[in-house]
């Protein structure tokens, strides 16, 4: 159904934001666009890249829109792990079937990209624009330098919200009645450090996978850019024996490394300059409902669903807000309020569970992946999917290379968790995890 065109704000030029106006554009609105940002595209990066992992969720909305190709390009193929234990040799582990990968993307790179495709298409860019305050009943938007200074006034058909975890859009819907919001912060940091590339411009690991250094309680993980670098990420406890609190000095960072990761120690050039000068930052789970204001306001993306990053989803299903929100302006036409209703009744399950599984893959991550009954079970799990791959595809796969609701990943990966409880019941199970006899009961319990 055609929509008639409106004059619509987008506030936020973050991934969410410009590929929403790629969208809207498409069908016709007029689009605006604020960032309380300069425009990243005039800024020089001081070689510091946060990378991410884009897969079947985000390339679908990409393509829905025929800009997949334009973003490939600028993006490397993952198809493994590459696992890094201790006192082992590296070892792969291969992410899917043949042709499943994830795609590591610098997330300036894409989000420079991105703004050229929308501008591109006709959306108008306002940087160094806050948004300060929101009249939700009529559209109206309040720009201004500081929060006492004189402010702008803009007023629009509909506004979207795409301005990330913390939210000033979303921060006036909080305080009306009957509006629900939580957040949650987890009790481990983040800090990126860089890996060069070789003086040729190649890769000094394995280009092809995300490699992992998992250590218990903190773990250490690698994505390649196409410059030849790796970005890496620290995750670690903020406070504690091993933590961001104890790393106080040089000589501690470099103890650290030496005992934990001495293998990585030797690639990243410069360290403890690393370690000292790039930030440590914290990670929450945000959630809230409603996501919408009548038929005038929206938030899509981190603003209305922000997760832990231990499944790589958070852009994945802000860009799938975005593609359900599209077949909706499709089906519905001017229909707003019931865009706006479905939309959120639709992507509210999903971004919860995809924020529940996240959190899950924190805690699997530090504190399960040294327990041996936890990895005989993945074992288990990963032989009788290999023997029916049509009756068990693990979660992973379900949320990374399938584009079936999150809320389904989540309910039938508990459902094998189920199955696999009474399987680790088994007496002796150790010594027969890959017989008849287990596999015979896994069947018989999916049956059930
Ligand atoms: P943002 O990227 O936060 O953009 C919000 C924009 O709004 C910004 O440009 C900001 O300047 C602007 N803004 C904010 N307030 C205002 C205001 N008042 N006025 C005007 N403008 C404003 N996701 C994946 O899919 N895969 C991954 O591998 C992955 N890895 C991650 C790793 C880490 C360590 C982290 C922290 C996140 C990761 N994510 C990953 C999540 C992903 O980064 C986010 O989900 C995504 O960036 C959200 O995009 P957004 O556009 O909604 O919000």
């Amino acid at each position: 159904m055609a929509q008639t065109p409106k004059n619509i704000a987008i506030i936020g030029s973050g991934l969410v934001g410009s590929l929403l106006a790629i969208y809207l554009r498409r069908i016709g609105h007029t689009v605006t666009v604020f960032d309380r940002r300069p425009d990243i595209r005039t800024i020089k990066f001081s070689g510091r890249s946060i990378n991410l992992a884009m897969s079947n969720r985000g390339w679908r909305s990409l393509n829905e829109v025929g800009i997949g190709d334009r973003i490939k390009d600028i993006a490397i193929p993952l198809d493994k792990r590459a696992m890094h234990v201790n006192d082992k040799p590296m070892y792969f582990q291969k992410y899917g079937k043949d042709g499943e990968a994830i795609w590591s993307i610098s997330r300036g790179v894409l989000n420079k990209r991105m703004i050229d495709l929308a501008e591109e298409e006709g959306a108008e860019f306002r940087f160094n624009e806050k948004v300060w305050d929101v009249n939700l009943p009529e559209a109206k938007i309040y720009t201004g330098e500081t929060e006492k200074s004189e402010w702008r006034e803009y007023q629009y058909d509909l506004i979207f919200g795409c301005d990330g975890a913390f939210s000033r859009v979303r921060h006036k819907m909080q305080r009306r009645s009957r509006f629900n919001y939580s957040q949650n912060f987890i009790d481990v940091g983040y800090k990126e450090l860089t890996i060069p590339a070789n003086e040729d411009g190649t890769h000094k690991l394995d280009k092809n996978s995300f490699h992992i250094w998992p250590r218990g309680e903190f773990m250490l993980i690698a994505m390649p850019n196409i410059d030849g670098s790796f970005t890496c990420t620290l995750f670690l406890p903020f406070e504690g024996e091993v933590s961001f609190e104890s790393l106080t000095t040089e000589d501690d960072a470099r103890e650290f490394f030496k005992k934990y990761f001495p293998n990585v120690r030797k690639v990243i050039e410069d360290l403890t300059k690393d370690f000292f000068d790039n930030p440590t930052s914290a990670m929450v789970t945000m959630k809230c409902y409603p996501w919408t204001y009548w038929n005038k306001v929206a938030l899509v993306g981190d603003s209305a669903h922000a997760i832990v990053p231990f499944y790589g989803q958070g852009m994945n299903a802000g860009f799938e807000d975005i593609y359900v929100l599209n077949q909706l302006m499709e089906k519905h036409g001017d229909d707003w309020d019931t865009i706006f209703s479905e939309y959120q009744e639709e992507r509210k399950p999903n971004a919860d569970a995809i924020a529940e599984l996240s959190y899950r893959n924190f805690m699997e991550m530090s504190s399960k992946t040294a327990d041996p009954k936890f990895l005989l079970q993945k074992k288990i799990e990963k032989h009788f999917a290999a023997l029916h791959p049509e009756k068990w595809v693990p979660v992973y796969s379900r949320v990374t290379f399938s584009d079936r609701p999150y809320s389904e990943a989540l309910a039938i990966g508990d459902r094998q968790e189920e199955i696999m409880q009474q399987v680790m019941q088994l007496p002796n199970i150790e010594e027969k995890w890959d017989s008849r006899e287990v596999e015979e009961m896994i069947l018989g319990l999916l049956d059930n």
